[in-house]
């Protein structure tokens, strides 16, 4: 059988996708190397997930020391977004542009904000993305509200925002993907519960895109998912991919849709030796420069879901910084089993159990830049993936605000969070993975064309993080759901 279109990952980028053509009546086969994800009590329990790393792809990759790595990436129905913070935010208008940061340039994306921005807006219907507008001092313009109304503040997280208006600040209510009805509880599939940044939901009620695409299509006649189905080779014949070879058999369409995040698309690509007569796919990878920071106070924090303030207020630079810094938002809730996977094995647990209810977890995060030597290789069929870092300086001045800003909501750093792996997050931390096959109008500078399709092979489309030029600073997800819908758009206009 010769399907219209074979998805490949079914993560923010995939799933939405599949989410599209099947409505459309697409004859589709999505592939997918993990299973749908069990559901059990350890979905919410913080040593099981961050300690025993139930949930973790297993993997070994190797860093450009040669050094191996457990990479932080997760293989299930619905990719990565089964563990995100569902924090969806639009990257700002300038990000499209050319701007200067003080480890260089970050270059202009061929398209503008306003070529997405009826996408964002769709992009935060069908994730349910629950926000407030004209309280983000940067947010791109957008004349409708949010879908949804924004995840209101416990009162200790009031009294932070509170704090840092006094000092001159905007924090925001941070956009969420959770399907929260906080007016009829009743009706609520989210329960507001402690567990949600980087757990899966136990209760369905994160919008992941197992939920939000993939669920609500797993009935129609037009569509057929193979779980537990890994992609390794993409067949080439006269400038066509004809089929893609799987360790399950080999399957056929008339167009491909790669979406395995960034990384796993470039090996993919790579391993194919396919949509590469640029020599740029695999390079150019970025992935932020993030740091987890764990706050103590000594009063308790009594907070249960944590993750409602955003500040932008430096993302484009401060008064002592003429170059951007980046984005900061609160972490999920500090738990003891997170903080046990970074303590000393002797640490006793009425310590850890002391320190997680006197923590707050702030995220940082500033703008990386693309370079060619930041890459994925394949060597003996293995991941190789060499990064070295750009633009810390903005990362370090950003650490400088958020402590300010500790200071300011009486709090103090005190170590970093390992659940996030370190204090930087290292190279095994690629949850922001984008940049890996950027779009472009030059097939020699870039690997797709504006619409995501190589520029080699017309049938052969690539639909994850890999096509960002540029990574901005805020959360990548809401931008790859919204570049998906865009693409899609294209395909069904063809
Ligand atoms: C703990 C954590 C917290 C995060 N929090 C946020 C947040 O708050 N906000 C935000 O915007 N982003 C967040 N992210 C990042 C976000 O999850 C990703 O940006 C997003 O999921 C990427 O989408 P994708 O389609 O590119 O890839 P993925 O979601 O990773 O999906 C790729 C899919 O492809 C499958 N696959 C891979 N290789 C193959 C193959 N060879 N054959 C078949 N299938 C394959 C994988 O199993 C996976 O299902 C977070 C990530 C993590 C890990
Ligand atoms: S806060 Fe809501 S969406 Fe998040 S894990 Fe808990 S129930 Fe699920």
């Amino acid at each position: 059988m010769i399907f219209d279109a074979i998805i490949i990952g079914t993560g923010a980028g995939g799933g939405t996708m599949a989410h599209q053509l099947a409505h459309a009546g697409w004859n589709l086969l999505i592939i997918e190397r993990g299973d749908f994800l069990p559901r059990e009590k350890e979905n919410w329990d913080a040593a099981s997930v961050f300690q025993k790393g139930q949930y973790n792809c297993g993997e070994t990759w190797i860093d450009q020391k040669g050094k191996p790595f457990e990479p932080g990436t997760h293989y299930f129905v619905g990719g990565n977004t089964k563990f995100y913070g569902a924090a969806l935010l639009r990257l700002r208008e300038k990000d499209f542009g050319e701007i200067e940061h003080y480890g260089g340039l970050s270059p202009a994306w061929p398209l503008k904000y306003q070529d997405f921005q009826p996408y964002y807006q769709k992009a935060e219907e069908l994730f349910e993305v629950h926000g407030q507008r004209g309280e983000d001092p940067l947010e791109p313009p957008e004349k409708n509200p949010y879908p949804y109304p924004a995840v209101s503040h416990e009162p200790n997280i009031a009294s932070i925002a509170d704090k840092l208006k006094k000092e001159g600040l905007n924090p925001f209510h941070l956009p969420l993907g959770v399907r929260l009805n906080e007016k009829h509880k009743e009706n609520s599939l989210c329960i507001r519960c402690d567990t949600c940044d980087g757990f899966p939901c136990l209760a369905d009620a994160k919008s992941d895109a197992h939920h939000i695409c993939i669920n609500p299509i797993l009935n129609l006649p037009n569509v057929k998912l193979l779980t537990k189905t890994k992609a390794l080779k993409l067949i080439e014949k006269n400038g066509q991919i004809t089929e893609v070879q799987t360790d399950q058999g080999n399957f056929q369409a008339k167009t491909f849709i790669v979406s395995c995040g960034a990384i796993n698309s470039a090996a993919l690509l790579l391993r194919s030796n396919v949509a590469n007569s640029s020599d740029q796919v695999g390079r150019h990878y970025m992935c932020h420069n993030n740091s987890a920071i764990v706050a103590l106070s000594k009063d308790k924090n009594p907070v249960i879901f944590q993750k409602t303030i955003g500040v932008n207020d430096f993302y484009f630079g401060a008064d002592d910084s003429k170059y951007p810094l980046g984005h900061i938002q609160l972490l999920g809730k500090v738990k003891a089993g997170m903080l046990g996977a970074d303590a000393p094995f002797f640490t006793p647990k009425f310590v850890l159990d002391w320190m997680a209810d006197h923590a707050m977890g702030w995220w940082i995060t500033s703008e990386d830049l693309p370079d060619p030597n930041n890459r994925v290789l394949i060597k003996d069929d293995q991941i190789h993936l060499h990064h070295y870092p750009t633009n810390m300086e903005a990362h370090e001045r950003l650490l400088k605000k958020l402590k300010h800003i500790l200071s300011v909501s009486g709090h103090r750093i005190h170590f970093p969070n390992s659940a996030y792996l370190a204090k930087q997050i290292p190279i095994a931390g690629v949850a922001h993975q984008v940049g890996t096959a950027r779009f472009g109008h030059d097939p020699k500078t870039s690997v797709l064309d504006i619409h995501c399709r190589s520029h080699d092979i017309n049938n052969l489309y690539v639909v994850d993080g890999s096509f960002f030029p540029s990574a901005g600073a805020v959360n990548p997800a809401l931008t790859i759901i919204a570049n998906a819908l865009r693409v899609s758009d294209h395909l069904c206009q063809k």
